[in-house]
């Protein structure tokens, strides 16, 4: 390792073979490398002093040169109907992301943002209307996650990364984060609990089935033809929905994971019945899943959620079709605005 590529180190982001890299580089034993990774992802402490059974002179050397990774807790709001909490961190640098807790049967699901702001600007949504401002670290994922688990008291089993952000426009550091948080030397949580969901940047689709990490994909298609996408996600001038749908078969056939198809139904927008029967024949044969959501709305936009009743047509009529599919949960809608919405009113109120 380069001497300044030493200096600006993020530990908390480094693999175990890379920590040991860097250990034995700073002249310390390797075996403490593994002490090191315990402390940080295992018992995730936040500060070097904590790592008892670690000489003071390297804890003293490793604060000085290397600090951790740390989220501070900027804001919770909590839900008094279900128990969600929308979380808003502030990091290093005092930019602020989101982060919501949400309680299902079959455990605690988290929802992390990838990047601080977003690029893809996608008309219907609010992360993205100051744009992106940077990609987060691995370590600042790591950190939405820990920081919830430690506020919460309650142990995290699932993650999607659904938050603020495009995942696949921070590839690296998204693909780091899920050895990381997977790694039996840490959070170890099930590679299969994990869902990412992206707008369908193909060539990324078709790189992350090749990570062979069974991660639920998650594609947000939100319509039925390539004009009506145009008009809602700017992404769709640049890939057809031919194309986002043959990567998503890709995926499932390397992985043999089911991919999940998230449309959210802008009332006169795209759910038509129409839209219905074309969705329909797009997937038509594929094993895969649509997840149907009610636009959620942004006060800067004047997307109008679907209707309740057309929305469960809208359900019917796929299924008359074969197509597997279900209508989001809501969760929270007491403490709702959609995403974006707290980080956005924060920077406003600033
Ligand atoms: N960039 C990724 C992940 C973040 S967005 C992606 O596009 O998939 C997570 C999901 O929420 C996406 O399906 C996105 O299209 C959807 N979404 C964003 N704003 C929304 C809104 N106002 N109402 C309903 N869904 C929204």
């Amino acid at each position: 390792m380069a001497e300044e590529n030493i200096n600006r180190i993020d530990i908390k982001s480094l693999y175990p073979d890379e920590l040991k890299e860097f250990i034995k580089e700073i002249g310390e034993k390797p075996f403490r490398a593994a002490q090191i990774f315990e402390w940080l992802h295992q018992r995730r402490v936040a500060f070097y002093k904590d790592m008892t059974n670690l000489p003071a002179a390297l804890r003293e050397k490793l604060s000085e040169r290397y600090p951790i990774t740390f989220l501070k807790k900027a804001d919770c709001l909590i839900s008094k109907k279900d128990g969600t909490r929308k979380y808003l961190f502030e990091l290093e640098d005092g930019n602020v992301i989101e982060s919501v807790f949400m309680k299902y049967h079959h455990g605690n699901s988290v929802c992390i943002s990838s990047q601080v702001g977003c690029a893809q600007g996608c008309r219907f949504c609010a992360s993205t209307i100051g744009g992106k401002l940077r990609n987060l670290k691995a370590s600042e994922m790591l950190e939405q996650i820990y920081r919830i688990q430690e506020d919460t008291g309650e142990r995290v089993s699932n993650i999607v990364v659904m938050g603020t952000g495009e995942p696949f426009d921070n590839y690296e550091q998204l693909v780091r984060f899920i050895r990381l948080i997977t790694n039996e030397k840490g959070m170890n949580i099930s590679v299969r609990n994990i869902t990412v969901s992206t707008c369908g940047i193909v060539p990324k689709m078709y790189d992350f089935a090749d990570e062979k990490l069974a991660v639920t994909l998650a594609v947000s298609l939100h319509a039925s033809n390539d004009e009506t996408r145009k008009k809602l996600m700017p992404i769709a001038n640049k890939y057809t929905i031919a194309e986002v749908i043959e990567a998503a078969k890709n995926y499932y056939n390397v992985t043999g994971r089911r991919v999940t198809f998230e449309y959210a139904l802008a009332a006169g927008e795209n759910d038509s019945d129409q839209d219905a029967s074309r969705l329909a024949l797009l997937l038509k044969g594929f094993p895969c899943h649509v997840n149907l959501i009610p636009v959620n709305p942004v006060d800067e936009r004047d997307f109008k959620p679907t209707h309740h009743e057309e929305t469960v047509k809208f359900q019917n009529k796929l299924e008359k079709n074969r197509i597997n599919v279900t209508i989001r949960r809501e969760m929270g809608s007491d403490i709702n605005g959609a995403c974006g919405q707290l980080r956005k009113s924060y920077i406003d109120r600033k």
